[in-house]
């Protein structure tokens, strides 16, 4: 069995994306191709927004969208505790001080009364300017915008959504991708819409922000002359192939995938909810399962359930086993470890279980057992 079921994914979409690749390879517009701006337009509207900036991966799209954003040298950012590594990393590589706040218990994402206490913190300690809210749309549940936004507004933040994980998610009638003043997410192939390689996309309403990332993407060019440059920036282009095989993905994205994926939460739901802490939808919201990941009483349970698994061909990921204040890179930071009880809960609990759009039920229902039979 599969963790995350890609070969499935690309049985059932071989003709379109094989015909989708050679006509890139016909074209021979590898960078930049018109692929890559019909792409760009689509995801833009499919999240409601203006403008969507494709660029290599998430991580540097975080990286972008920090810099038109103006971090580094003394700026305080904030993102969550319990987050892949890039969700801090992208600003600690632009010098910015990384200030982690708690998660909320049941939905994992950034708990609003820690991320208040922190910015006060800061404010109050005077060393760092605070500047960005980094709230992340982790395991595909978007984080609490409406309390993360007025926040933002009462301190004069930014907020920068990364949407990595969240692509496909919503609050109401409103994606994920739409929430932050810049919003980025990454179509690395596990992710909920992924390519057969590194992409990511960067999404604003702002006109001059767009332009700025546009620049920023190739190298700080100027727009009016592809070899005159009026700041610094990197290299980070999304491939014409991989635009090409996402226009493919996207159409079973939003005709099948995201449902059938809520299906195989569903299912999984239904039969563990009454044995372990199972993931928490809040009302109102929609998840787009980038993982499914219970909460087991104690690490034991849980090293005994993955154990478990494992014997019988089952594959389950531990996301994520280290708080970041723990990461060897940022301890000795805000190392405060009674100021993260949640996340130091939920790195000792958690356990992801297989979920794609291509699980059966049967195999909902047998690895289910599994759980239940080692508890
Ligand atoms: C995957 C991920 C990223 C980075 O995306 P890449 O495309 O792998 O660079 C950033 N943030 C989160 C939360 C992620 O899960």
């Amino acid at each position: 069995m599969q963790f995350r079921d890609l070969k499935a994914q690309y049985k059932a979409l071989k003709p379109q994306i094989d015909s989708a690749i050679q006509s890139v390879l016909d074209s021979s517009e590898y960078i930049l191709g018109n692929q890559v701006a019909t792409l760009e337009e689509l995801l833009a509207n499919y999240v409601g927004r203006k403008h969507c900036i494709a660029c290599a991966n998430g991580t540097d799209a975080l990286q972008l969208a920090l810099m038109a954003m103006g971090v580094g040298r003394g700026d305080a950012v904030f993102t969550s505790d319990f987050t892949y590594f890039a969700s801090a990393g992208a600003a600690s590589f632009l010098q910015a001080e990384v200030i982690f706040a708690d998660i909320h218990e049941r939905t994992f994402n950034l708990s609003p009364e820690s991320l208040e206490n922190a910015i006060q913190r800061v404010i109050s300690d005077g060393k760092y300017l605070p500047k960005v809210i980094i709230p992340v749309d982790l395991f595909g549940l978007p984080a609490d915008y409406s309390q993360i936004i007025p926040i933002a507004e009462k301190y004069n933040l930014k907020i920068l959504e990364d949407g990595a994980q969240g692509f496909g998610g919503k609050i109401a009638d409103k994606k994920a991708c739409s929430f932050g003043d810049i919003s980025i997410t990454s179509f690395f192939p596990a992710k909920p819409l992924g390519c057969y390689g590194d992409g990511g996309a960067i999404f604003t309403d702002d006109d001059a922000t767009a332009e700025c990332l546009q620049s920023l993407r190739t190298q700080g060019r100027s727009k009016r002359n592809r070899y005159e440059h009026c700041q610094v920036g990197i290299n980070s282009r999304l491939d014409t192939l991989q635009a090409a095989i996402l226009l493919e993905k996207f159409k079973a994205f939003t005709e099948y995938e995201l449902r059938d994926v809520n299906r195989a939460a569903d299912w999984y739901t239904k039969r563990l909810e009454h044995a372990v802490k199972t993931p928490y939808v809040p009302n109102g919201y929609y998840s787009s399962w980038a993982q499914y990941t219970i909460r087991l009483q104690d690490m034991e349970t849980r090293d005994r359930v993955q154990c478990a698994l494992k014997e019988q061909g089952i594959p389950s990921m531990v996301y994520y086993p280290l708080a970041l204040h723990q990461q060897k890179v940022y301890a000795g930071t805000e190392a405060e470890d009674t100021a993260y009880p949640h996340t130091l809960q939920a790195v000792k609990t958690v356990l992801s279980l297989p979920i794609h759009p291509y699980l059966k039920e049967e195999e909902a229902d047998r690895i289910a057992k599994i759980v239940i039979d080692n508890i």
